[in-house]
């Protein structure tokens, strides 16, 4: 795995480091917005971006949606201070998939970016090589993998929508609609279960992992950014029903 770290902190910066590498992970590292914007142009692809929000030029914030337009593949971890509260939901918006809150351990930003690289492989093959033991987010992926395999066909079509496993794309008639790795995990749990109620505590559970900590509003924000994508009035949504006091259900097709 193949990770882009921007943190201004050398402290901060060589302790990730160190874990990354110690998990046998690739890491090139930017202290400053526009040096990983460039490092992500010559050196890329990257698979996961490890972003800082306060830096001494543009932000972190920046640095994200600048990523996330031209790499809607790419994961994209924010490292939020722990006094801004405001700062996690923000970067989900711009299109983060995740964040880890300052001072975080690297236990934690391991679970993390293991749980952001196994929902980017949701619907590709699953290598053999790639399974190991000993790691309890793996066997939730050995779990997976048999769900995978089982899968009759490599597309699931509802409506006007068709998403497709291979390449993990949503198709809305001819149109792509491009989603970030997170929202396609988020699409296909609510199209695989269309017509019931999922709650916000599975959608958490099934799509960050059983191991996440954080925030329900994780689900909300995905769901807004979703919305934007797919519906033709995002206030009136016509696809993705919110479930008062529960969570969301993709509506059933009328067209079967
Ligand atoms: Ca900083």
């Amino acid at each position: 795995m193949r990770i882009l770290l921007l943190e201004d902190e050398e402290a901060i910066r060589g302790f990730v480091r160190i874990n990354l590498k110690r998990n046998d992970m690739e890491v090139m590292e930017a202290d400053h917005g526009e040096a990983a914007l460039a490092l992500a142009e010559t050196e890329g692809p990257f698979d996961i971006a490890l972003l800082d929000v306060m830096l001494p030029t543009i932000s972190g914030f920046e640095v994200c949606e600048r990523l996330r337009e031209r790499y809607p593949a790419m994961g994209i971890i924010m490292l939020t201070a722990k006094s801004q509260e405001e700062d996690k939901i923000y970067g989900l918006e711009l299109g983060a998939d995740d964040y880890v809150q300052k001072p975080f351990s690297p236990g934690e930003l391991m679970a993390r970016i293991k749980s952001l690289h196994r929902r980017m492989r949701q619907g590709q093959p699953v290598q053999g090589a790639e399974v190991e033991a000993g790691d309890a987010l793996q066997v939730q992926s050995l779990a997976e993998a048999a769900a995978i395999a089982a899968q009759p066909s490599d597309e699931l079509r509802i409506g006007p929508f068709r998403l497709t496993f291979g390449d993990r794309k949503l198709w809305k008639g001819v149109e792509e609609i491009v989603l970030t790795p997170t929202e396609w995990t988020l699409v296909r749990l609510l199209m695989e279960r269309e017509g019931k109620n999922v709650s916000r505590d599975d959608i958490l559970t099934e799509v960050w992992g059983r191991y996440y900590v954080g925030d329900l509003k994780v689900v909300d924000v995905n769901i807004r950014r979703i919305r934007q994508k797919i519906e033709s009035n995002p206030s009136e949504p016509a696809f993705i029903e919110t479930v008062w006091g529960l969570g969301y259900r993709w509506k059933r097709s009328s067209g079967g």
